[in-house]
């Protein structure tokens, strides 16, 4: 390919970008995102591989230094598709991850550390982008609004009656001027969420592509978000971030302002800054663990290039050895003694470590 032709292909590629839904957008960041991350899970399931008979009969064994997936929903549809789930594949989800052992957290308790779920078990967040009407829709009754059974709220809280131990906890990433596509039903459903264990996180304004924004349209996106969401939910505290496409701003002295900022009075502060894919992430308290870059999984069957959520329960159930186990005590940190050296005590917010053997 010559200069010039070379030119205008990266030209067609970048407008491209630019141009298509903020999904497809998202599907070819990640992919590229995907194809970089297989080559880390390659090696390190060489790495695993290695060390496998060492750990074979230690897999029962608590390990709260180990990965927690965060997956990452976008849609809940009748048709399948890269970017959506069908209610029965999502119901699907939740059977499998339930039958292997994992248990819900909440963002928030990822945050904090307050992981409290049984002994043996793992924990799981789930997270949806977008706040679409496939996420949340509410059907209009004599008695009044209910939850459509087939949206994702109400297929969680239908599995949630018939599995309480699984816990009832999700976060929805939203964006504006209509999060789940009802206008009228915000404030309902702001509440109804909160009222049941789930959360509500920034997915900044208007799905702002944070790249090139100045350092005011950077504050203006996530703070504009935090101010819109406290109209219906004053005391709420909205403390993470999912960044629209994954990207930050490109500008080195910006990127911090995904953190903080403040916009009309309102500050904001993000705990845990979210990407788009494609590894487990490990617990707050690990020395691995970028507050500003914390991964996710695409909870999804379709192109995940070795990286979608049963690709990452299949590599579990390889290497359990890997997977974060809880001792069934919230307040200590059980680790094996291999794995100390991970834990950041700086960030364990007051609990015990306990070191085994
Ligand atoms: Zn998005």
């Amino acid at each position: 390919m010559n200069k010039n032709l070379a030119k205008i292909a990266a030209i067609i590629i970048s407008s491209a970008l630019l141009t298509s839904c903020a999904i497809n957008t998202e599907a070819k960041i990640s992919n590229q995102i995907k194809q970089e991350s297989s080559k880390i899970q390659n090696t390190s399931s060489n790495i695993a591989e290695d060390t496998k008979d060492k750990h074979e009969n230690s897999s029962v064994k608590p390990n709260e230094a180990g990965k927690i997936m965060i997956l990452m929903y976008h849609d809940i549809g009748p048709k399948e598709g890269e970017w959506v789930r069908t209610p029965e594949n999502f119901k699907k989800d939740l059977e499998t991850l339930y039958k292997k052992g994992y248990r819900l957290i909440s963002i928030k308790d990822y945050i904090n550390g307050d992981i409290n779920i049984p002994k043996g078990t793992s924990p799981v967040v789930i997270t949806f982008d977008d706040g679409t009407l496939g996420q949340f829709n509410m059907i209009k009754t004599n008695e009044g609004y209910t939850v459509d059974p087939n949206c994702a709220v109400g297929i969680l809280e239908d599995f949630y009656k018939n599995h309480p131990d699984f816990g009832m906890k999700a976060t929805f990433y939203v964006y504006y001027p209509v999060p789940f596509r009802q206008k009228d039903l915000i404030d309902l459903k702001f509440k109804h969420l909160i009222e049941n264990g789930m959360d509500i996180g920034n997915h900044a304004y208007n799905h702002e592509n944070l790249r090139n924004l100045s350092l005011e349209d950077i504050q203006k996106a996530l703070g504009k978000n935090v101010y819109e969401t406290k109209k219906h939910i004053q005391d709420y505290e909205v403390d993470s971030l999912a960044l629209p496409y994954g990207i930050k701003p490109k500008l080195q002295n910006l990127k911090q302002y995904v953190i903080k900022g403040e916009y009309l009075n309102i500050k904001y502060e993000n705990k845990a800054v979210l990407l788009v894919g494609s590894n487990p992430a490990y617990p707050i308290y690990s020395i691995k663990t970028k507050v500003d870059a914390i991964p996710r999984i695409r909870a999804s069957e379709m192109n995940t290039y070795g990286t979608g959520l049963y690709d990452w329960l299949e590599y579990f159930d390889k290497h359990p050895e890997e997977r974060y186990i809880s001792d069934g005590n919230m307040n200590t940190i059980s680790v094996p003694i291999n794995k100390e050296k991970d834990i950041n005590r700086d960030k364990v917010n007051g609990k015990e470590i306990i070191v085994i053997k």
